[in-house]
């Protein structure tokens, strides 16, 4: 039998009002419906939603079942073209998932290269109009490591795109450390563009704070200007997961309002090494807190919505894409050096995640991933729809060590959408991973809810 297709006990979440009542919510994780326990659906009015029938069928939307007996293809054509520039960095955060791929002799110091590989950078552009379209609208992201450390390459890489691809954008998510003038000043001029730093605001993952870069600083005030924006990115630890914090320290440090400052998050961070320590329930309420209080909707506001939206169309879980879309067929990593094609932006081309070359192109068989709908857990979780089945490639232990982390950071986000849905707080949650008390992530606001704040 199809695994998706198998039915599995309802989800309970017990809700209290503001005199202690409890009612309970069952959730169908597969149909996404949530009705009272007595039986009727629950109103989304307070949501400013009705339950509707979608137009077009579920059935274009549903995700294929991607294991390595049961393989993917990449064939394009492609939307999301990401390029593997080397993992070499200059920082060494303790939660990096790429830390298994890295050079661990080189200094942490690593610099920029001031030679650009120029076979390897010419031959890599000369090839490319033979499997990607410069009609196309195309989103490249060029990855490091560090992007910067390869900026003699990141350079005329990036020119070549944006001059064959004239409707292409190029993004890349830098440490921001290796920003100088003449990359400061690069960034300025090309405004398809788009520079996101990775910074945690008073996460002390790293030893230098790359805000002392008045580059940097300099950057963001002239891209500010010209309606243009630096963006962040931050990943959460149990130590730092306000991102209302975050967002106030990066407007402070940069003397600027909080309002103008972009912030993104991946999440929390994955358990890449014994230091990355799980968020209790209690550590995980400054979340649930942020987000009915409508603090972090500017970073989550979106996932809310989609969930609602799943709701309101009673959307299949297996119309529910994978997190990161690395499974898609018009989503593809190439190495620069080899032109090989790789799993993902993490994974080097040797081993299992060398896939092919894109001289095979259409054709590479993406054998080296589990999509969510091939994990057993994953087809009856009641965060699956925030979730969305966790990293493709993960497997055995280190699979199960960063599911239990997102299903705990991901909670949160469940009770929100609920008290949102129901003005009520989540006390209590059954599901497969047993009998879950809430309380200590909910108490806070559950008492303000009886103090009618
Ligand atoms: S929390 Fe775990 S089981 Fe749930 S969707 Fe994420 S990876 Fe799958
Ligand atoms: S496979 Fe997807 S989720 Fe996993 S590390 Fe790569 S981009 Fe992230």
């Amino acid at each position: 039998m199809d695994n998706a297709t198998e039915t599995a006990n309802p989800v309970v979440i017990d809700l209290v009002d503001s005199r202690g009542d409890i009612k309970s919510v069952h959730y169908d994780v597969q149909s996404n419906i949530m009705k009272w326990s007595s039986g009727g659906l629950l109103s989304l009015d307070r949501v400013g939603r009705k339950y509707q029938k979608t137009q077009q069928p579920w059935e274009h939307q549903r995700q294929f079942t991607i294991t390595p007996s049961s393989p993917g293809h990449k064939h394009g054509p492609f939307q999301l073209v990401k390029i593997q520039l080397g993992l070499k960095c200059n920082f060494q955060c303790g939660y990096c998932a790429q830390q298994d791929g890295r050079d661990h002799s080189s200094s942490s110091m690593v610099p920029v290269r001031k030679n650009a590989n120029r076979e390897n950078v010419a031959g890599f552009v000369a090839g490319l109009r033979s499997w990607l379209n410069p009609a196309q609208e195309i989103r490249f992201e060029l990855w490091g490591g560090e992007p910067f450390v390869y900026w003699s390459d990141f350079k005329p890489l990036a020119e070549s795109l944006l001059d064959i691809y004239p409707q292409a954008r190029v993004g890349t998510v830098t440490n921001g450390s290796l920003i100088n003038k003449q990359i400061a000043d690069w960034i300025l001029t090309h405004d398809r563009v788009d520079v996101t730093i990775s910074h945690d605001g008073p996460g002390r993952h790293r030893t230098d704070d790359v805000l002392n870069n008045h580059y940097v600083h300099e950057l963001f005030h002239r891209l500010l200007e010209s309606r243009r924006s630096l963006r962040f990115n931050c990943v959460l630890t149990s130590d730092n997961l306000s991102i209302v914090d975050i967002r106030h320290y990066l407007a402070r440090r940069l003397s600027t309002s909080y309002i103008n400052i972009v912030l993104l998050t991946e999440g929390l961070a994955t358990p890449a090494n014994q230091n990355v320590v799980a968020p209790s329930l209690a550590d995980l309420s400054i979340v649930f807190e942020e987000l009915i209080a409508g603090k972090s909707l500017f970073a989550f506001g979106e996932e809310i919505q989609d969930f609602f939206s799943m709701l309101q169309t009673s959307k299949p879980a297996v119309c529910i894409g994978h997190k990161c879309g690395l499974d898609r067929p018009d989503a593809v990593v190439v190495n620069l050096n080899t032109q090989n094609i790789v799993t993902c932006q993490n994974t080097l081309p040797v081993g299992r995640h060398l896939l092919g070359h894109v001289s095979d192109l259409p054709g590479p068989v993406l054998n080296t991933v589990w999509h969510w709908r091939s994990r057993d857990n994953c087809i009856k979780c009641p965060v699956l729809a925030f979730c969305r089945g966790g990293c493709l490639y993960l497997e055995n232990d280190e699979f199960s060590k960063a599911c239990l982390f997102q299903f705990y950071y991901r909670l949160p986000f469940l009770c929100a959408a609920v008290f949102f849905i129901t003005g009520l707080i989540p006390i209590r949650l059954v599901s497969w991973m047993g009998d879950i008390d809430l309380s200590s992530m909910t108490q806070s606001c559950r008492e303000n809810l009886e103090k009618g704040n």
